[in-house]
């Protein structure tokens, strides 16, 4: 499943959640403030890239097939 990043609109928080590929907010809760005002962000795989300089070094399309997850 694919690891999602998720803001919390009240405390702004950030967090991750695992997913299934198409999944919504609904039902995400902040872990922080139990607020359930989150906000996907687009992609931990983008962010994680950035200061690599290589837009994709397994050439994957998505990162949950780039690595093995479990990062947290
Ligand atoms: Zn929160």
């Amino acid at each position: 499943m694919p690891l999602y990043e998720y803001a919390c609109r009240s405390c702004g928080a950030r967090f991750e959640v695992l997913q299934r590929m198409g999944a919504d907010s609904t039902g995400v809760i902040c872990p922080k403030c139990g607020g359930t005002e989150v906000a996907k962000q687009l992609s931990t795989f983008a962010s994680a890239v950035a200061g690599g300089g290589s837009a994709m070094p397994c050439g994957a399309p998505n990162a949950s097939a780039c690595g093995s997850g479990g990062f947290s």
